[in-house]
């Protein structure tokens, strides 16, 4: 994954698993935390777990029929 502002290359920092956090389970399973080693921006990529991208999908079928 390359950075939105300058396009280079980031640097993984670490994740954090979400699961166990009563504000996020619902919603995001992990996040992710990026740097750029150019300019320094910070990134946080946050993933949705499985049973919340199924709904997505479902909700996206529903709207196509
Ligand atoms: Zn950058």
């Amino acid at each position: 994954m390359n950075c939105y502002y300058c396009g280079t290359e980031l640097i993984h920092k670490g994740d954090n698993r979400l699961d166990n956090d009563d504000e996020y389970r619902d919603i995001y399973d992990m996040v992710t935390y990026l740097k750029c080693p150019r300019c320094g921006a910070t990134v946080e990529t946050y993933r949705r777990p499985i049973h919340v991208i199924s709904k997505l999908h479902t909700v996206r079928e529903k709207d196509a029929s």
